[in-house]
């Protein structure tokens, strides 16, 4: 595996407020990364402390094989982390073309990079005619003029209409099916879903889950239990250690799965430690169950 971006133990304080925490993880070639996280959750402050815009407090990163400085390997990065902003009353090609001059890239790809965007068509239209998704397409193919080796997005889709955001979606796929690395944040869990092989879960500048995006569906479940006695009930739980976390919701308990069990297994086990159950059912909760469950209750 090829590492492009490798973070250890990076934290991020704002006076008082830690923007983020402890936070590593390592980003491989080919893959679609997600960080996912409500907003404040430090996506946009991890994103600016790995291109260079923001100082970070303790901890580290490094981009490639960790041989080249910051400065140097920033040159093989792709990124869009603000609003879109070129000449209003230049045109698509003109524009880019700036941009290839103070890249210091040649102007072939300016085409190229305008067909993968859909805006071919437009390429002689003014900036200042298109509307925000066409906008945003414009700042992707800006990032993919100098053939970055991965591209960078914060909440590409924030303030499209629905179709504007389908089309940005399919260009990120697409963009990735041609190897390009992708490493976006957002804090919509479908957009994450659709688009990402790997996700970073973000809650309060600390990581909850890294992974792939499949590992998260497959969770195991959860259970909701009702005895007579909750308090014993969840003291037996605990005991049993195949629980990731256990937590009361009106008359009944709560209980997220670490491993398979069936509620039969389950209820003979409770039984044998004389706790009847009045309640008990097992269920598979959606991604979108799961990412609340992740990001409200630890
Ligand atoms: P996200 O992108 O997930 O919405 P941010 O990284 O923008 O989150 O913000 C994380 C936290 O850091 C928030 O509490 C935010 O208010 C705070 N923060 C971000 N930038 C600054 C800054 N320049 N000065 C002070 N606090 C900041
Ligand atoms: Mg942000």
């Amino acid at each position: 595996m090829q590492p492009i971006l490798t973070i250890n133990n990076l934290t991020k304080r704002f006076g008082p407020i830690t923007a983020v925490k402890d936070l590593s993880f390592t980003i491989e070639k080919g893959n679609v990364y997600g960080i996912l996280g409500p907003n404040g959750s430090g996506k946009s402050t991890t994103l600016g402390i790995v291109l260079n815009v923001v100082n970070r407090t303790s901890g580290d990163f490094s981009w490639f094989d960790g041989t080249e400085t910051t400065h140097d390997a920033l040159k093989r990065v792709g990124a869009i982390i603000e609003r879109p902003n070129f000449y209003p009353y230049m045109t698509a090609v003109q524009n880019l073309e700036l941009v290839c001059k103070i890249k210091g890239v040649d102007n072939s790809k300016v085409n190229e990079t305008l067909e993968v965007v859909g805006l071919l068509e437009r390429k002689d239209s003014k900036f200042r005619t298109f509307s925000l998704g066409m906008k945003q397409r414009l700042a992707i193919a800006s990032a993919l003029l100098n053939e970055p080796e991965i591209l960078i997005l914060d909440e590409p889709t924030n303030g499209l209409d629905p179709q504007g955001i389908h089309q940005i979606r399919q260009i990120i796929k697409k963009i990735a099916s041609q190897g390009t690395t992708i490493l976006l944040a957002s804090h919509l869990l479908d957009e994450v879903e659709k688009v990402c092989s790997h996700v970073v879960i973000l809650r309060k500048g600390e990581s909850l889950y890294t992974g792939s995006v499949d590992g998260m569906q497959a969770s195991h479940g959860f259970m909701t239990l009702e005895s007579k006695d909750n308090g014993a009930l969840q003291r037996e739980l605990e005991a049993m250690n195949a629980f990731t976390s256990i937590k009361q919701e009106g008359d009944r308990l709560v209980a997220y799965l670490n491993k398979p069990m069936d509620a039969g297994a389950l209820n003979e086990h409770l039984f044998s430690k004389g706790i009847a159950l009045s309640h008990l059912e097992k269920r598979k909760e959606s991604l979108e169950e799961l990412f609340l469950e992740i990001t409200q209750n630890n």
